[in-house]
Formats: structure tokens, C-alpha cells, sequence
């Protein structure tokens, strides 16, 4: 059985005047990691709420087609567990703070403190998942007060602590300097070798390149290439539509289609020797 199912999508929101996502279908396996690209506006952050279950529960609005959850359809879940099962980080991390609590050990126990976790057990998990992260110095912290990155791992933190099957998340390094962001996709890396499904937003071609197992471009809605990393990224009519292809993606796949004219020349041992 498909994990994530997405059936013939389409929204539109109450406010907008057109459809934002159209007939977009594609089946997500358990244990992958997707890269979902393409340019702004295009309905990406749309999609990521769409399978959140924040749309028609929250947002409203004109859907047709199916999301299916472990064949599930997502309006048939129960709304706290469906909140369990997918974690979601925000685009942005100022979004993500609750504002509530005093300090970023207590911000990253909500979740779990909202989910009724029994206190030992709640507190261990947090210190095991402070550790994990390497923010032993935030935790006294006011959340409020913390930069863009400090609050990027903080979500991040939250999001781990609660151990969701399906991780969502939208361009994580938006606030991140290239230290940051190298240490986040460590633990994206690190969540995926746990068997986490994650679908992943993200400008930064490369790291798409690098890290996703399957790629998605949405360009005005619609789901114009899907498939395979190497594949989709080395396509250049990703260029028409203002996306960047790493050199080195363009090299292997000239390099890999060009194995048949080179293969005409390839002489045998003892040709070689003569
Ligand atoms: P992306 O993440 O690819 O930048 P979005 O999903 O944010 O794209 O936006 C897709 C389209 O939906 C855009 O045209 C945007 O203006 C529109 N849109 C996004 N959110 C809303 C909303 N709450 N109400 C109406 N239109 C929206």
C-alpha cells in the first residue's frame, strides 16, 4: 500500500481567483525523502499544508481529489492523531514559537505536554532530543528572543521530540547561515536513516541534488516533472522556468547518455595490446 497518496488535487482557496493547485496526483513511499521544487508561488507551501490536513480544516476553500494517509482519507483522521503522525516546520521559524512558554525547554515540551505525556517520560525526551540537536545552551532561553536560526532549531527540537512518522518540511534553511544549514540537513539525514517519510521544500538546488531520493516540481499548480532525483534535476528545461541546475547533475547525465557513442570505439584487450 502507497503511504502518502495524493489523487487527482485540486484547491482553490476562499480568497483566490483561480485554482492554485490542479489535478495534482503522486504516490509517496514510506522511508524516502522528496524534494518539492519549483518557482515562488507556485503552490508548493499549498501542497505541504494539503497533506498537513490544514487544508479544508483550516483554510477552507474548494477541494476536489483525495489525500489518503496509509489509504486513509486525511478528512476520515482523527484531527490529534493525524497531528501526531505528520510533524510540520513552518517556512517560518517566528510562526513556529508558541509564545507561551518561558523558555525553550518548556517550548519544546508543549507538544508533548499537550499530547498528555506523562512528566518523567516528557522530560527525558527532551533532553535526549537537546542533545541529538547540540542546543544544550539555548534551553534556558526566552523562545522569543531567540535569532532566525536559534529558532529554526528550536522547531526543529519540537518537531523531533514529538517522533511523527511524516515530517513536512518548508524551506528549513530560509534563516540559516551555511553552517546552519549544513547541520540541519545532517539531522534531516539523520531522521531519514530512522525510516522518517519526509517531503522537503527547498530553494537550494544542491542539497536537493545531494539529499532527496525522488523530486517534484510544481510550477502554477500544476505538477509539471516528478521522479527520480538524478533525473528531474538534470533536466534542462528546468532552466525555462527559472530554476537552476547543479553543473555537476548536468555532468553525470551528459556523461551517463553519452555512454553509447563512446561504447562504438571501445576497442577489446587484444586490439590494444596490437
Ligand atoms: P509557493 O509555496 O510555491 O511559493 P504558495 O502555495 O505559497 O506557493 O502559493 C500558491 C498560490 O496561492 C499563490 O498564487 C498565492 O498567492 C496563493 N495563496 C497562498 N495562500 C493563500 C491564501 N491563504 N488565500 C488565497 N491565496 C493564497
Amino acid at each position: 500500500m502507497s503511504y502518502i497518496e495524493l489523487k487527482d488535487i485540486s484547491y482553490k482557496y476562499p480568497l483566490s481567483k483561480d485554482v492554485v493547485l490542479k489535478e495534482i496526483s503522486y504516490t509517496f513511499e514510506k522511508g524516502k525523502l522528496y524534494g518539492i521544487i519549483g518557482p515562488n508561488g507556485g503552490g508548493k507551501t499549498t501542497l505541504c499544508n494539503l497533506i498537513k490536513g490544514l487544508i479544508p480544516n483550516f483554510y477552507d476553500g474548494e477541494l476536489t481529489g483525495e489525500v489518503l494517509i496509509e489509504g486513509k482519507d486525511i478528512r476520515d483522521w482523527d484531527s490529534s492523531v493525524l497531528a501526531t503522525t505528520i510533524g510540520y516546520i513552518f517556512q517560518n521559524p517566528f510562526t513556529q514559537i508558541s509564545g507561551i512558554k518561558e523558555t525553550v525547554f518548556e517550548e519544546i515540551a508543549l507538544g508533548l505536554e499537550n499530547l498528555g505525556v506523562e512528566k518523567e517520560i516528557m522530560i527525558n525526551r527532551v533532553i535526549e532530543v537537546i542533545k541529538l540537536l547540540g542546543i544544550e545552551d539555548l534551553v534556558e532561553k526566552d523562545p522569543n528572543k531567540l535569532s532566525g536560526g536559534q529558532r529554526q532549531r528550536v522547531a526543529f527540537a519540537s518537531i523531533i521530540a514529538m517522533d511523527s512518522d511524516i515530517l513536512v518540511i518548508d524551506e528549513p534553511t530560509s534563516q540559516l547561515d551555511p553552517q546552519g544549514t549544513s547541520d540541519v540537513f545532517k539531522i534531516i539525514q539523520g531522521l531519514k536513516e530512522q525510516g522518517k517519510t519526509i517531503l522537503l521544500v527547498e530553494h537550494k538546488i544542491d542539497l536537493i541534488a545531494e539529499y532527496a531520493d525522488e523530486v517534484l516540481v510544481i510550477d502554477q499548480g500544476e505538477l509539471i516533472y516528478s521522479g527520480e532525483t538524478s533525473e528531474i534535476i538534470s533536466n534542462r528545461e528546468l532552466l525555462n522556468i527559472g530554476i537552476s541546475i547543479p553543473q555537476v547533475a548536468l555532468l553525470s547525465h551528459d556523461m551517463q547518455t553519452s555512454n553509447e557513442p563512446f561504447e562504438q570505439f571501445a576497442i577489446t584487450k587484444s586490439q590494444a595490446r596490437e
